[in-house]
């Protein structure tokens, strides 16, 4: 049996290990998959440890970057992402860091027949999450892609790290008073019940789709604005979720999973507890 795991303080609430025990089954992979909760100080031991016998693990909320300082090397879009959310035991026993998130985000938005091409899109948030996903969405080559973030330097610094691939430029929140086809909300306002300031002119109605990261039985607050101003669509984060779970168990196993059965199942059980 090979063991994996997801590190995250909290941890209690992950949908990874179900998401992965499914794949497994899917794949006929034996497996184990465990959540494991770290103390906020002791992620690099308590990872060391797992994996002397485990072959990889993901790393959630708050531990990325520490996930990324671990690893021996590094793919060029956790790299770009500077955060970790998936580590594989390399046969030399080395670590290989990861970041499946924008990848993640991308193929979810796919499915959803959300086109990207040509199109104007905001990105909320400068943090891990938002920095994982700039290189996927401008390689689809919208007309431009807005960051805009609370703390306006570090949406700064993320435009100078990733402006050579694509239109990308930072603004203020207050800036933003056009509309935009597609916005994105990477911000982790939501989980301290606020929003982020945002004009409604940006969203045309039955037009604009929004997208939340987050997810949750209840429409998220991002959400609930965006339908409140009549957006296009709403969609949340549980796809993405998903997603980011297949390619990192594609790392692993070198098995793709099939990712909608198990979206649907895992939105089931969202929406029943
Ligand atoms: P970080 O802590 O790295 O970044 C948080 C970001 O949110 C920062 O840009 C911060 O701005 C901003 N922010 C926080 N509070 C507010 C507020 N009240 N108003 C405006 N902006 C705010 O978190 P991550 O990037 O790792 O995660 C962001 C979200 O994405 C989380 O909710 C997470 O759950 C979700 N996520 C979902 C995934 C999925 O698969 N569905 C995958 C990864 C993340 P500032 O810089 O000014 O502090």
């Amino acid at each position: 049996m090979d063991h994996y795991a997801v590190f995250g303080n909290p941890i209690a609430h992950s949908k990874s290990p179900i998401i992965h025990r499914l794949f497994a089954q899917q794949t006929a992979q034996k497996m184990s998959y465990e959540p494991i909760l770290v103390p906020l100080d002791d992620f690099i031991e308590v990872a060391k440890k797992f994996l002397e016998r485990g072959l990889g693990c993901n790393i959630t909320v708050p531990f990325k970057e520490d996930a990324f300082r671990l690893a021996d090397t590094l793919t060029p879009r956790s790299k770009l992402a500077g955060a970790v959310n998936t580590l594989k035991k390399l046969p030399d026993g080395t670590l290989l860091g990861d970041n499946t998130d924008g990848i993640g985000l991308v193929r979810d938005l796919q499915h959803a027949k959300v086109e990207l091409k040509d199109k104007t899109i905001l990105l909320l948030g400068a943090g891990g999450a938002a920095r994982g996903v700039i290189q996927y969405l401008l390689e689809a080559r919208p007309y431009q892609l807005l960051l805009a973030n609370r703390t306006v330097e570090k949406a700064n610094k993320l435009v100078e790290l990733t402006q050579h691939l694509g239109n990308i430029a930072a603004h203020a929140y207050q800036e933003l008073v056009e509309p935009v086809d597609i916005i994105i909300n990477a911000t982790s306002a939501s989980l301290t019940n606020q929003l982020p300031p945002l004009s409604k002119q940006l969203i045309v109605a039955g037009k604009t789709i929004c997208y939340d990261m987050m997810y949750s039985k209840e429409t998220t607050l991002f959400n609930q604005w965006a339908k409140q101003h009549k957006a296009g669509k709403i969609i949340d984060g549980l796809g993405m979720l998903v997603e980011q779970a297949a390619e990192s168990f594609y790392l692993w196993r070198g098995i793709f999973p099939k990712t909608d059965t198990v979206l649907r199942f895992v939105r089931q059980q969202l929406m029943t507890n």
